[in-house]
Order: C-alpha cells, then structure tokens, then sequence
C-alpha cells in the first residue's frame, strides 16, 4: 500500500525539477522519469486488442523479464504511450513502454477513460497506438508483418533487425547493458513466432504493403547484432548491404534508409551511401574510454575506441556530417561496478563526447538506458535506475551544445519539439526548438 506522504513528497520532487530545469519542457521531464521508473498497467486497460502492443523489435526494453511477466502482461502491453492534458496540461507526447510492475507510474482507467497516476495523482490522459492496417496480412511464407517489419515511434519508423543475434557473445564480448541475445532466448522459450535472420523477400513484400496502405511510416531502419566471421557466407557489410540494395532497388528514396551498424570502413560505407541510404548510426554507448573497453568489449576487441572514433570522423565525408548519428546509452555511465560514483562526473564525461562530435557537425543522439535482467550488467552488480537529474542534466547539456554549434534538425526521425517528437526512447527529439518558460 502506498502512503500518500510518499506520493506527495515524489510530487513534489517532480515539481521542483520542473522549476528548475526551465530550459526544458515539462513534457521532456515527464517522459525522461517514465522511461527511466518504467510503467505499471492495470489488467483492466490491457484487455481490448485494438491497440499496437510491444513487437520486442530487438530489445525487451523492461525491467522485469518476459518469463516473469504474468499473463495478464506478457504480450499484452502497448508499445508505446502518448500522454496529454492533465495535470500540466501537456501537449502530446510519445514514450516507450518499459514494463515495470513497481513503477509509481501507473496506466489505469477512470470513468472509461485511460489516464496516467504517479501513485495516486492524476498526470495525463493516455492513447494507445493504432495498429497498421497491413498488421492483419499474412507473408506467402506464414509470417505476421509485425515480426518481420514492425513500426514504432507512432508508425513513423519500420524497424528492421535482420539479424536478432549479435555474434559478440557471453561476458567477455557482449555489451554489457545489450539483452539483443538474451531477449531471442526469451522469445523462443515463450514460442513466439521470432525470425533470427529476416529473409529479404518477405521484407519486401510487406514493404509492398506499406507502400500502397500506410501514410505514417516515413523512414526505416535496417540493424542487427555484429557479425564477426560470416553470416550466410557473408562479411557483415555485404550480409547487410544486401537488404538495403534490395530495399532502394525496390522502393527507391520511397522512405529515409538508416542503418544501425558497426564503424566501417569508408570504402564500403560508400556503396551504402551510393545505392541510397542517408542515415548511419554507428552507435558509440558510452564516451568514457575505460568505461567503453568494460561496457563494450567486443566492439574494443575487434575495433577499438580510437578507430571507432576515426571511422565516424570519416563517415561524415561519406553521408554529411549531420546525417551520422552515433548513439549513447544515457545513463550507462553510472551503471555498477565501474560506472561513475556521481552523476556530475558522468554528464562532465558524456559532455565532453557530444561536445567533440558537435564541433565535427555530427549529431550524437541518446537513448535512456534501461537495466534489462540477463544483461551482462544486471548479472554481476544490483543496477540503480540513474536519478531524473542526471537524465534532465544530460538533456540540458545536448540542447546547449546542439544550440551553440546551431546544427540542423537530424533527419528520419520526424518533426521535433514538444507536442509534435515521436522518437519515444528519450526526450532529446522534444527538446529542439524549446524556448524555455518562466
Ligand atoms: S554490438 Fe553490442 S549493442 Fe550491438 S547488438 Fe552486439 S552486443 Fe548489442
């Protein structure tokens, strides 16, 4: 049972961070805390099936395992969340779903109308989002078209991971807050229908769907775990560049192509560029260099932080600097054992990693680490969610750095600002273009 001086003094820190972080807007710090907390649901909103529930598009993104969920959970939950109106009268705002039976958030219903509670005070009214109408098609394989190309961030984006394995395995090799490999396992003990490598042709055809029935959908993006032999016979770059071949050969300039992938070569980052992808997103995690060779050492291993930093560098001859986008996992590090002990030395150190790619133009992006079970972090320490100030700091300092090198609004992933951000996994889409309030 909550008590309500426990709900009232949450409130109110709540309330104090939104008097002082004026630089951002309230529904940025709204959504940091939800991804951060995760989300609790009523059984009761779960039951109608009219709404796009979690695809688990690569990761589970939840703070308690599939295995653990129960049935009234697994499976049934939305993807996403878009909160409005209440208590501050928020305007639109989109957030991933990150199931957490203990958070204080809570999605439940009142006088037939979904709302959002921080424990037992009314936040905002709630959508759930539409399924696509080509979600009740069938491949010619016997596939559903939402395990072969689901959308996420409202529909704008059709998520492709072609690969659901990562080759980079165990401790010694996986990064260590990734559940890529741990989430696969999940989903074929729980027998759902999960497609390890994606063939290209049943990618196609539902993108056949896409093109003539979907108005949303505006860019895609083709990832997966790193292949470090072959895969089918394959080198990574050419096992990946055969989806984006078949995809612009297709449907040419039909969507924004990215690609999530490790740091290539120039050379072979140019055919990519040649047959018409425009976004490339060679995920750096984590900036501090010991924390990089302990969170990611496969990608130390067989690249190295110098190199991966010089390829980036290079990649933004090749796509132009603002159409590289390297991603940190925002609160990694002050993971256990050896993340940082305060959250000034982590946002000092992230700091400095967007402040060296901004003065390159390249535009690093953030994602709200969330502390999946079976990771490798979760195995060896007891993880701490990082407070709300160190996401809120992180979001000032990526909105003044942004400002002062007055780069340009990345593309493929919609319009920004507040009310109008469909990127649900952090808030730094919403920040742009924010005046601050007084
Ligand atoms: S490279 Fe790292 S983050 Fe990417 S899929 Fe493999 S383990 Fe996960």
């Amino acid at each position: 049972m909550i008590k309500t001086e426990d709900s009232q003094k949450y409130l109110d820190q709540i309330e104090e961070m939104i008097q002082k972080y004026k630089e951002i807007p309230i529904e940025a710090i709204i959504k940091q805390d939800i991804l951060r907390l995760g989300l609790n649901f009523d059984p009761s909103v779960l039951k109608n099936n009219d709404f796009k529930t979690k695809d688990y598009f690569i990761f589970t993104f939840d703070h308690i395992s599939l295995l653990e969920q129960s049935n009234e959970y697994r499976f049934k939950v939305p993807e996403e969340i878009k909160i409005s109106g209440g208590r501050y009268g928020l305007l639109s705002t989109v957030v991933s779903v990150r199931v957490d039976p203990n958070s204080p958030y809570k999605i439940t219903n009142e006088d037939q109308t979904i709302i959002l509670k921080l424990y037992d005070t009314y936040i905002a009214d709630v959508e759930f989002p539409p399924v696509p109408v080509w979600y009740q098609k069938l491949t010619s394989s016997g596939k559903f078209p939402n395990e072969i190309a689901p959308v996420i961030e409202w529909g704008y984006l059709i998520y492709l991971t072609v690969f659901r394995n990562c080759q980079y395995f165990g401790q010694e090799e996986e990064c260590a807050f990734c559940d890529i490999n741990h989430n696969w396992r999940q989903q074929k003990i729980l027998k759902r229908p999960y497609t390890g490598i994606k063939s290209i042709e049943d990618i196609l055809e539902v993108l056949s769907w896409i093109d003539t029935m979907d108005t949303t959908a505006k860019a895609y993006t083709i990832t997966g775990g790193s292949v470090i032999t072959h895969l089918q016979n394959k080198k990574e770059t050419d096992f990946y560049f055969q989806y984006a071949e078949a995809i612009e050969s297709n449907f040419p300039n039909r969507w924004i192509g990215k690609i999530v992938v490790q740091a290539w070569e120039k050379e072979e980052l140019k055919r990519f560029k040649e047959i018409g992808i425009k976004i490339y997103h060679p995920n750096f995690e984590v900036w501090d260099p010991t924390l990089f060779r302990l969170l990611c050492p496969g990608k130390d291993k067989f690249i190295g932080r110098d190199l991966w930093i010089q390829r980036i560098l290079e990649s933004a001859e090749i796509f132009g600097p603002s159409n590289v986008i390297p991603n940190f996992v925002g609160g990694v590090e002050l993971s256990k054992p050896y993340g940082f002990s305060s959250v000034e030395e982590a946002i000092k150190s992230t700091s400095e990693g967007l402040d060296f790619f901004m003065s390159h133009g390249i535009v690093p992006r953030f994602t709200t680490w969330c502390p999946e079970p079976y990771t490798t972090l979760s195995t060896i320490a007891n993880q701490e969610i990082p407070p709300l100030i160190y996401f809120l700091e992180l979001l000032t300092v990526w909105k003044r750095t942004f400002e002062k090198y007055k780069l340009p609004v990345p593309q493929g992933y919609g319009e920004p600002g507040r009310g109008k951000a469909v990127f649900s996994v952090s808030a730094f889409m919403d920040v742009i273009g924010y005046q601050g309030r007084s």
